[in-house]
């Protein structure tokens, strides 16, 4: 394979591991003895079936899902699923209603999403700027509600959980995309985990759903056949012609994470990386600054400021451009927050973090305020 000269710190679609990529390259012509690509191939198959069954099952493993859990392998990504939801949870208890716990860009577009289909509860007081989660006593969580959705990491704003919401067994609704498997996670405290593929899992085209089966079934008259989990769940994700590619590189990402040492192996790296990146951060006295608050810091999307938290756009355009320069790409924040933030999901490694983290002092040195 190239050899590939950049480090991709990109929020998704993000980098995959090298290993990965080479299998994909491999195999891209001819799959296994079948002799056409997997692009090519009937996803009634007994190839792609193969395929399809193996993520299946090394996902259920590598997340230790108990039996009462369908998995879904579905379209329309994380917006898809701002939909899904509520078309198919909302109706679980009567009134139609669900709380939001809101902590940043993707989970407001999931409640708005949610509005034209019931009525949203907003569980926290409105933020300014999303940087921190608010204590759980200022939480108002109502207990008719069908469920409690949060995201568990805001790629935008690099704002993480770390714990799980307790709801007083209201059905709790996470959006992992952007942190799905860098940790290990007790599946059973949850009605429904989603991601989409791109970060952490495999490529765009595919979106993960792991939903309780008692919360199948309840879906509202007007939900599009293609987003109801029981149909889909009854098809074996194969109700329409599912995305076959995506289906299979995430596949192959699923046996790199096996071979790995799974999500507790994920947990140290995450934990050692995004470490690396905070403690160059802490220790600039102020040169580089997160406005994030410490104990909601993303392991994720390191989002952070050069000179104040309100950043000096000059410095900052300096550095992505310098970084640029030594290969270390897409360290740009996003547009609505501005700033630099980097994303080390799983793919990334300690060798690439420290490049960032000899970079970052290194620019420190030279543009000392
Ligand atoms: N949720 C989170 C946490 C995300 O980071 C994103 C996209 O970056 C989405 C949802 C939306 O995903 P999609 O673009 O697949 O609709």
């Amino acid at each position: 394979m190239a050899s590939r000269k950049v480090i991709n710190f990109a929020p998704g679609p993000a980098k995959l591991p090298e290993q990965v990529m080479k299998q994909a390259q491999d195999e891209f012509v001819s799959f296994g003895e079948s002799g056409i690509s997997v692009l090519e191939m009937s996803h009634r198959g007994s190839d792609f079936l193969d395929i399809i069954n193996t993520a299946e099952n090394n996902l259920r493993d590598l997340m230790n899902i108990p039996d009462n859990y369908k998995v879904l392998f579905l379209q329309g990504g994380g917006n898809g699923q701002f939909a899904a939801v509520p078309l198919n949870l909302m109706n679980f208890k009567p009134g139609c209603k669900a709380d939001y716990i809101v902590t940043g860009s993707w989970s407001a577009k999931a409640a708005k999403e949610a509005e034209k289909y019931g009525q949203v509860n907003y569980v926290l007081p409105n933020m300014k700027d999303y940087t921190s989660i608010p204590d759980v006593s200022e939480w108002k969580l109502d207990p008719e509600a069908s469920y409690v959705y949060y995201c568990d990491n805001e790629t935008v704003h690099g704002v993480e959980f770390h714990f799980i919401p307790d709801t007083n067994e209201v059905p709790l609704v996470v959006d992992m995309s952007s942190n799905i498997l860098s940790r290990p996670i007790d599946v059973t405290k949850f009605g429904l985990i989603y991601g989409g593929a791109q970060k952490n899992i495999g490529c765009a085209g595919v979106t993960v759903v792991i939903v309780r089966e008692d919360l199948l079934g309840h879906a509202q008259p007007i939900c599009p056949t293609i987003f109801d989990y029981r149909v889909q769940a009854g098809n074996s994700s194969l109700y329409n012609t599912p995305p076959t590619f995506s289906i299979y590189m995430m596949g192959l990402v699923f046996k790199w994470l096996v071979q790995q040492g799974g999500a507790h192996a994920m947990k140290d790296l995450s934990n050692e990386k995004s470490s690396i990146i905070y403690e160059v951060i802490d220790q600039s006295n102020g040169f580089y600054c997160v406005p994030v608050e410490p104990t909601a810091r993303s392991r994720m999307n390191i989002c952070f400021r050069i000179g104040s938290k309100d950043g000096n756009a000059t410095l900052e355009k300096l550095f992505i451009e310098g970084a640029a320069k030594k290969g270390m790409q897409s360290l740009k924040g996003h547009r609505s927050v501005g700033g630099i933030r980097a994303s080390v999901y799983n793919a990334i490694t300690i060798e690439e973090t420290q490049a960032l983290a000899t970079y970052m002092k290194e620019f420190k040195r030279q543009n000392h305020l």
